[in-house]
C-alpha cells in the first residue's frame, strides 16, 4: 500500500528537509567519516533519544572499524526552550581512554548541551573527540565548538522529525518539519 500519510501529517506546517534530502546527505557524511577514519577504530556515541534514527541511517554508512554507545542528557522536555541544565542520564558503557570518540547528535541549537558533553569526555583522555550534527542553528556558530560535519544548517525555528520530538511526539515523522503554532499551545 502506497500512503503519503506522514507528509500529510495533521500538524505539521511545513516540511523543511525531505526524507531523500536526508537519506542523500547521510550517506555523503558517511562517506566523508569513513575516509577521516581510514585504519583506525572509533567510538561512535549517540546522544538520545533524539540522535537515535540519525545514528542507525549514518551507521550503515560507515566503513570503519566501530563500537557503538550511547548516552543520555536531560534536554528541553515539553518546552522548546534549552534550559541550559545538562544532567547525564545515561553515560557511556565503554572506556574512552586512548580512543577516538565520534559524537553524534540530532541537533545543535545553543551549543549548551554538547560544550557539556565535550568537556565532560575530553576529561577521560580520548584520542580524539568530534561531532558530527544532522541539524545546526545559527546560535550554534555563536559558541566555539567545532562541529566538524553538519547535515543541515535550519532556522532559528523549532523542528521535529526524524528523531526529534516535542513533547516526545513526532520522532517517527521520516523528515524535518514545523509544527503549526496551535500545537504548542
Ligand atoms: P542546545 O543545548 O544546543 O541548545 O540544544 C540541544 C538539544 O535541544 C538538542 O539535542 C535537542 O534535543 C533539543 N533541541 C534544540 N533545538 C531543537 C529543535 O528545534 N527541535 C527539537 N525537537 N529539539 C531541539
Ligand atoms: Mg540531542
Ligand atoms: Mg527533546
Amino acid at each position: 500500500m502506497t500512503s503519503h500519510a506522514a507528509s500529510d501529517h495533521p500538524d505539521i506546517e511545513k516540511v523543511l528537509i525531505s526524507e531523500e534530502e536526508i537519506r542523500d546527505r547521510l550517506s555523503v557524511l558517511g562517506k566523508q567519516i569513513s575516509q577521516a577514519y581510514e585504519g583506525e577504530q572509533v567510538v561512535v556515541t549517540a546522544v538520545l533519544k533524539g540522535a537515535f534514527i540519525v545514528l542507525a541511517d549514518f551507521a550503515r554508512s560507515l566503513e570503519v572499524d566501530t563500537i557503538f554507545d550511547f548516552m543520555a542528557v536531560s534536554s528541553y522536555g515539553a518546552s522548546t526552550k534549552s534550559s541550559g541544565v545538562v544532567r547525564i542520564l545515561k553515560d557511556l558503557d565503554v572506556e574512552i581512554e586512548g580512543r577516538h570518540v565520534l559524537i553524534v547528535e540530532d541537533i545543535v541549537d545553543s551549543g549548551l548541551t554538547l560544550s557539556y558533553l565535550l568537556k565532560n569526555l575530553r576529561a577521560r583522555g580520548p584520542k580524539s573527540v568530534e561531532v558530527m550534527a544532522l541539524l545546526v542553528k545559527p546560535d550554534a556558530a555563536k559558541v566555539d565548538i567545532g562541529v566538524k560535519w553538519t547535515g543541515f544548517e535550519v532556522p532559528n525555528e523549532f523542528v521535529v522529525g526524524y528523531g526529534l520530538d516535542y513533547d516526545e511526539r513526532y520522532r517517527n515523522l521520516p523528515y524535518i518539519g514545523t509544527l503549526k503554532p496551535e500545537v504548542y499551545s
